[in-house]
């Protein structure tokens, strides 16, 4: 069995949020009017509807075997380490069908490691073992992604996940770049994805510990230096600019999905000001869209990236399977409830942050007041 974590008592916390009328409640944006203080009361008076949501969830959870709970996702990450050994070899070939199935291969598997490892990695989803998740967390994170697990965490768990939304905290603001142009910042930036990872990494090790700041370069370094080394001594590459580049494209492959992802999920949905941040079941839907279902993002990014982005984020801790397993459930309660369950396709997203670019990632957010329920 699964024990409890802190997040569910953090969905027992949420106290006083909804009397089940939620379809009476006003979405307002500031300086529109003030908000109904009966309704406020009626909140109180009532169980919340994160409680009630929590219950079905963990009662989901509970009758889930290990299989189902992370067993699912911990056997498609040793996949991708197995497809590694096979990259190698293909990269060493002088057909190019094959080459170029082995950089498919290299591609896809790295994906799988640095975005969906790291992104369970950094939730600690992957193991029930306090000490085995910080292991993980490391592993994924620092070898694999060559990111440092500690700002990592603080930059997704802490920040992203406590504060979806609010305003100078989780606002997503860290993928804006400005000045860059749409097609830019879009199509052709984050194909610097990969360098510019490890040089965030050192920067965020400013003010660290020695032991700290020596391990996280140790890591780093071992990931990228173990590629490298094998590009050149199993698959054969001749120079070490033809296996650098090997190394670009191959973590490059899904970068542009990447910074989608990110983007499309929260920027241009409702924000929140930190002085009057909505109860969380109010934060999370009106704050977080899913895409739907895509065989390629599902299996690299994750269910909890994708098409359960809404689940993953009232319930973060669980594995990427067990937020489509529960999806369903979430999505009815949440329809039946009368809260958003936002939804778009990834073509629509594009389009939305191509035409609207400007007022999406350049000008500051409006933000919005959830009245009556803050
Ligand atoms: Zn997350």
């Amino acid at each position: 069995m699964q024990s409890v974590p802190e997040e569910w008592r953090e969905g027992r916390d949420e106290g006083g949020g909804g009397d089940g009328k939620m379809g009476e409640m006003l979405v307002k944006r500031k300086g529109d009017s003030e908000g109904s203080e009966e309704m406020r009361k009626n909140g109180g008076e009532e169980e919340s509807l994160m409680m009630e949501l929590t219950r079905l969830v963990q009662k989901m959870v509970k009758e889930s075997s290990w299989w189902e709970r992370r067993g699912i996702d911990c056997s498609i990450l040793a996949a991708a380490f197995l497809c590694l050994p096979p990259a190698f070899l293909l990269l060493g070939s002088s057909h190019v069908m094959w080459f170029s199935a082995g950089v498919l291969l290299m591609g896809v598997a790295h994906a799988v490691l640095t975005v969906k490892g790291t992104h369970l990695a950094s939730h600690g989803a992957l193991s029930e073992s306090q000490a085995w998740a910080k292991f993980w967390a490391v592993f994924f994170i620092e070898i694999c992604g060559s990111f440092s697990a500690r700002a990592g965490i603080q930059g997704h768990i802490k920040m992203h996940h406590a504060h979806t939304n609010v305003i100078g905290l989780g606002d997503s603001s860290v993928w804006k770049v400005p000045f860059l142009p749409r097609t830019v910042y879009l199509f052709i930036a984050p194909l610097a994805v990969p360098i510019i990872t490890p040089l965030v990494a050192l920067a965020h090790l400013k003010g660290h510990s020695l032991a700290h700041i020596v391990r996280t370069i140790m890591m780093v370094t071992l990931g990228l230096y173990s590629q490298y080394w094998l590009l050149i001594h199993v698959s054969g590459f001749l120079s070490p600019l033809s296996a650098l580049l090997c190394m670009l494209v191959c973590r490059a492959m899904f970068s542009v999905p990447y910074i989608h992802v990110n983007i499309f999920q929260h920027i241009g949905l409702h924000m929140f000001s930190p002085t009057r941040r909505p109860k969380r079941i109010y934060q999370m839907t009106h704050g977080v869209l899913n895409l739907p279902r895509n065989f390629l993002l599902d299996w690299t990014f994750g269910h909890s990236l994708i098409n359960c982005h809404v689940e993953h984020h009232l319930f973060p801790f669980l594995s990427d399977h067990m937020c489509l397993k529960v999806k369903p459930v979430v999505s009815k309660y949440l329809t039946e409830k009368k809260l958003p369950y936002q939804q778009d396709s990834y073509l629509s997203r594009l389009n939305l942050f191509f035409h609207k670019y400007q007022e999406l990632m350049v000008f500051a957010p409006p933000i919005t007041e959830l009245v009556g329920v803050q």
